[in-house]
């Protein structure tokens, strides 16, 4: 048997009349860029944030970038970033002329909170008076945790965008009186998401989206993700090019409607592989917090054994992932802030012990068994009992 990290094509066979359809209207009527698609995708999006406003672009990084930008985010300016996230959390930063400040993770994979307040605490004032802003990352669809990431962001009086790019359907219950939960993307300020093909929502393309709750950083959002005009060549401030493309607005739209019982695949595939690596003890399967829905973008497990696992696993037919390899303090793109191996030690260790299984909502039961009894096999365990 064989089982793809990610298999993209059977999801679009099992919707293919509808988005077919779709795209072929956005032709016949030449709505190549925005248009009324677009449009839907994202009051359907809102919707289903019970956002105010959601704003279409084009990708995640793109998004995270216009939202630092409406805020106001510049040159000398600094941010706070998790270390073990995809580098597109801190490039945003970079691309404002900023700084990124990054901050360890804890056993969930996400920012430690408890980290994050020592950093803070031992900041200079200059530190402080340069620092602006603050971005968790909900990584593997895992909701970080936004009460004292909330709380701490209003004590130092820094803007919160939430890069929720792996996290689509996630959702947090603590104590609110929703028992369905508040989605991540409406804790902060601004919520970025990415539509990159392979994530949990992935249009066809290239394409990412921002909801917000404040007219303001809308407005601002909306000017500067189309060349900072409102009316055509009559251009209030200079922008960019941040627009989605009729084409993925079209196949969102049709997505959309299906990501609800996606999701729900994901959480089922999750916990059967979670039931079934339970007696492997060199194996730690992901844990998810309490009062926390996970979106299970990846379904990362850790072992001290992991180049030799994820070689034998690829040679048995199951391919696997590293998310990621190296935090984003040891790359060498960001050696020029001064950072050290050893600054963040449990970011170090995981991204030694990490290997990220197949997980999409396609996957079957049988492929999942496959994958767990290779596991086994590795271990010298039993196979199929
Ligand atoms: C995918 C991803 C992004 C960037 O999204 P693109 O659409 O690929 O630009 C940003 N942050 C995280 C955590 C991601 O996983």
């Amino acid at each position: 048997m064989n089982v793809p990290f990610v298999n993209l094509k059977i999801q679009y066979q099992s919707i293919k009349p509808e988005i077919d359809a779709a795209i072929q209207d956005v032709l016949d009527n030449a709505a190549f860029i925005m248009g009324p698609k677009v449009r839907a995708f994202e009051e359907g999006f809102a919707r289903m944030h019970a956002a105010t406003y959601c704003i279409g672009t084009s990708s995640g990084t793109d998004s995270l970038h216009l939202a630092l930008w409406a805020l106001g985010i510049g040159h000398a300016d600094r941010v706070i970033v998790p270390v073990n996230t995809f580098i597109a959390t801190a490039e945003a930063v970079s691309l404002c002329g900023a700084e990124p400040v990054f901050v360890d993770c804890d056993d969930y994979f996400n920012m430690d909170v408890t980290k994050l307040r020592r950093t803070l605490s031992t900041m200079s004032s200059d530190e402080l008076a340069q620092l602006k802003g603050i971005i968790p990352v909900h990584l593997y669809g895992q909701p970080a945790d936004m009460d004292e990431i909330t709380a701490l962001a209003r004590e130092y009086g820094l803007v919160l965008i939430e890069d929720c790019a792996q996290a689509h359907c996630a959702k947090i219950s603590g104590n609110a009186p929703l028992a369905e939960g508040k989605p991540v993307g409406t804790f902060g300020l601004v919520g970025c998401f990415s539509f990159y093909p392979g994530k949990n929502l992935g249009a066809y393309g290239e394409a990412g989206a921002v909801v917000t709750h404040d007219p303001e950083t809308y407005k601002k959002m909306m000017l500067i993700h189309d060349h900072g005009a409102l009316v055509r060549y009559h251009h209030d401030v200079p922008g960019h090019n941040y627009r989605m493309e009729g084409i993925q607005g079209a196949v969102l739209s049709v997505k959309l409607k299906y990501i609800t019982s996606w999701t729900k695949r994901r959480q089922e595939n999750a916990s059967l592989y979670h039931e079934l690596l339970k007696d492997v003890e060199e194996v730690t399967s992901p844990q998810i917090k309490q009062g926390r829905t996970h979106s299970f973008h990846l379904y990362v497990i850790r072992t001290k054994r992991r180049d030799d696992l994820m070689k034998y696993l690829g040679d048995h037919g199951v391919s696997t992932g590293l998310h990621y390899p190296v935090p984003l303090h040891l790359q060498k793109a960001y050696s020029h802030l001064g950072y050290q191996e050893g600054d963040f030690p449990v970011a170090e260790q995981m991204a030694g012990e990490i290997l990220s299984l197949p997980m999409y909502p396609e996957l079957t039961e049988e492929q999942i068994h496959f994958v767990v009894n290779q596991i086994k096999d590795f271990f010298g365990k039993k196979g199929w009992v």
